[in-house]
């Protein structure tokens, strides 16, 4: 019984949230100035891997394809309800705000930079009615007025959340395969909503690679560290 009602209490809050904050709840926007300033101002100066200090976003402690990274913020207070009214709520009107947030944190990208948004299995498409990182990829590829191309395809339908760091790492080796061509000439970046281990990006960007991919990035909404 309690599910039913918190369905419908999520299905009235995404009609009723367009109008409120989902980080503070003023009344106005689906996320407002404020509280997208309090994130964007807080600067991150490191790596989203291991958190060491890294001007790059991801320090030389690692072998990775991708040379550097940013996130919108640590998943925690405002940012967190965003991300998490998102996935989880059915606040389809956020990837806006997600897309907004991106933006105002990368810095200027070269001329011919993809976006490559990291691939949801069908089930979760299905539960949310929509791709949540597709639909935040359009966005910020409308603001940058850069494309964005699917190279990404989900090879395996595992669900992590529940997974330990171990199966993460393992189910990510066969979790994508690349379709369509890569220019070496081309940036790419990947974008991703949530980086815990990092094995999605990591395996991700190392396809990409494979495939002939000469300049990987990655940018992610938010860091939640598994431990
Ligand atoms: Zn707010
Ligand atoms: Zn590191």
């Amino acid at each position: 019984m309690l599910n039913v009602k918190n369905t419908i209490l999520d299905s009235l809050l995404a009609v009723v949230a367009p109008h409120l904050c989902s980080g503070c709840g003023q009344i106005g926007s689906t996320f407002c100035d404020n509280c997208k300033y309090n994130i964007i101002d807080e600067p991150i100066s490191a790596c989203i891997l291991c958190e060491k200090p890294s001007s790059q976003g991801v320090c030389a402690d690692h072998k990775t394809a991708f040379n550097q990274a940013w996130i919108v913020g640590m998943r925690s207070g405002a940012l967190q309800r965003l991300v998490g009214g998102f996935k989880f709520r059915n606040m389809k009107a956020s990837y806006k705000d997600l897309a907004d947030l991106l933006h105002k944190r990368l810095p200027q990208l070269p001329h011919l930079t993809v976006f490559v948004p990291i691939p949801t299995t069908p089930v979760h498409i299905r539960e949310r009615g929509y791709d949540h990182m597709l639909l935040v990829a359009r966005g910020l590829g409308r603001l940058r007025h850069l494309p964005v191309e699917q190279f990404l395809v989900r090879d395996n339908f595992l669900v992590q959340h529940r997974a330990n760091r171990k199966d993460r790492f393992a189910q990510a080796a066969t979790a994508f395969k690349v379709k369509g061509i890569i220019d070496p000439n081309s940036t790419y970046i990947l974008l991703d909503d949530v980086i815990t281990t990092g094995s999605t990006i990591l395996q991700a960007a190392l396809l990409l690679k494979q495939a002939g991919a000469t300049t990987i990035w990655v940018a992610a909404t938010s860091r939640q560290p598994l431990d």
